[in-house]
């Protein structure tokens, strides 16, 4: 008999919670949609500031303001963390055409990857030879690149529903395209842009030279898909064509910049952390609103929220707005050595930086016995459509903190449009929906709010 009223009890008590959860949840999401600051923050980001390049002018704005904002919503503390970044400079616009003969030229649309050196002043004419992607290049000779333009056209993966698989199956022709190449005698390297739609955007991103001295390095340059399309077919017909590119690009000694801190301290766990971030610095061609913009004022939405809700958090939230994930992940790096120097305990990290699209759900990067646990919670987001829940990794910003103890998670979003914008001149404010943008940040305020209040199994063990 006391078994069963035992029994009774935390089954009267787990009902109670479902609807304490339930209605907290609603509340959320209320607040987000009516209330809700992501959107604004993200316009005066995006249309005041500007792309946000890692040790620009306007990446110094954007820390100023969000940690502006950040001290408006009276958090318990807000703070600049100094990290050390890499400045590159874009310089001129770049030009670039295909020479049929002395008297036909066909203008085309490409920009400098990040990172990559300048062309000669004059710009840089030379053969062009298609390979289709990197696999492609390691099988080729010597006398078929050297002195010759590499052009890298391996297409995303069309048929892979998940983009960022698309993305991860091409993208090692953009990062070590050059590095490869030059190792065959090539001049310069154009890649197809890593876009799933025909358009003509180039798409940037970050490429590297290793350890290669600074005078043997290739210019590497994004074309967009449509003008590799064209120059894809002029090749199947000529292969004596030759292809022109200028580009000033430069790279300086790294500078000063910021991650931006807030933190609304834990009643019963102040020194167990939970993070929730996104990256502060962008590509400079577009305003960075997409990637990552979204998940900078989303995250910021989320402590608001939590603070608006009343609820006092057991454990330690903090938002983390991390600089320089696109060229060079100082600003992840940094963080997770403070952690280790100060030995901070962290259980939970979540980054948002898929694009401010429709939330789906999350993935999770822990082991089965808490997947299991999580799992449980997915009910409570299917009424927002959000209970996409599946293994995968968190983000390129929270990965630095991964060890055994932390559980590290991303938000997920329909990403079928994200590589439309992704690095482009197209990724700007009005591409970001308002109602999306903020069904993500209750979506990820929800999931905060349930690790906070009931932490992770392990968690529980190590405390008793
Ligand atoms: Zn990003």
């Amino acid at each position: 008999m006391k078994k069963i009223i035992f029994l009774l009890s935390i089954l009267v008590s787990t009902i109670g919670n479902s609807q304490t959860d339930q209605e907290n949840i609603k509340n959320f999401y209320n607040n987000s949609l009516s209330n809700g600051k992501s959107y604004a923050w993200l316009d005066h980001l995006s249309n005041q500031i500007g792309g946000r390049l890692s040790g620009s002018v306007n990446a110094e704005k954007a820390v100023a303001f969000t940690k502006a904002e950040l001290d408006k919503l009276g958090l318990d503390k807000v703070w600049l963390q100094p990290v050390m970044v890499p400045k590159w400079v874009r310089g001129e616009k770049e030009t670039a055409y295909i020479e049929l003969d002395s008297n036909k030229k066909i203008n085309v649309n490409i920009c400098a990857l990040g990172g990559s050196v300048a062309t000669p002043v004059g710009g840089l004419k030379a053969e062009i030879i298609e390979v289709r992607g990197m696999e492609a290049l390691k099988l080729m000779h010597r006398d078929e690149i050297e002195g010759k333009i590499v052009f890298l056209n391996k297409p995303m993966e069309e048929t892979f529903i998940q983009t960022f698989k698309a993305y991860g199956s091409s993208v090692g022709q953009r990062v070590s395209g050059a590095a490869e190449a030059v190792k065959l005698g090539a001049v310069g390297v154009i890649v197809r842009s890593m876009n799933l739609r025909l358009d003509d955007f180039p798409h940037t991103g970050t490429m590297r030279y290793g350890d290669q001295d600074i005078d043997q390095r290739i210019p590497a340059a994004a074309i967009s898909t449509n003008d590799a399309e064209v120059l894809s077919e002029i090749l199947g017909k000529n292969k004596d064509i030759e292809f022109y590119f200028k580009q000033s690009c430069k790279q300086y000694a790294d500078v000063q910049s910021y991650n931006v801190i807030g933190e609304i301290t834990g009643t019963e766990f102040p020194d167990r952390y939970m993070v929730i971030g996104g990256h502060l610095d962008s590509w400079d061609l577009g305003d960075g609103s997409q990637d990552d913009g979204a998940g900078c004022v989303q995250s910021m939405e989320v402590l608001r929220l939590l603070k608006e809700s009343g609820i006092k958090p057991k454990h330690s939230i903090r938002v983390v707005l991390f600089m320089n994930e696109e060229n060079g992940l100082s600003g992840g790096k940094e963080y997770a050595k403070v952690v280790k120097q100060k030995e901070e305990n962290h259980i939970f990290a979540l980054e948002s930086d898929s694009g401010g699209f429709t939330p789906r759900g999350f993935s999770f990067d822990c082991n089965d016995k808490i997947f299991d646990q999580i799992l449980s919670w997915a009910p409570l987001f299917k009424p927002y459509m959000v209970h996409y829940f599946e293994r995968g990794g968190g983000g390129a910003d929270i990965g630095p903190l991964k060890n055994d103890q932390i559980v590290l998670a991303g938000l997920r979003v329909d990403s079928q449009r994200y590589f439309d914008y992704h690095h482009a001149a197209n990724d700007t404010f009005d591409a970001v929906n308002k109602r999306e943008l903020e069904l993500g940040a209750a979506s990820m305020t929800a999931l905060v709010y349930l690790v906070d209040k009931y932490g992770f199994n392990y968690t529980d063990e190590s405390s008793n």
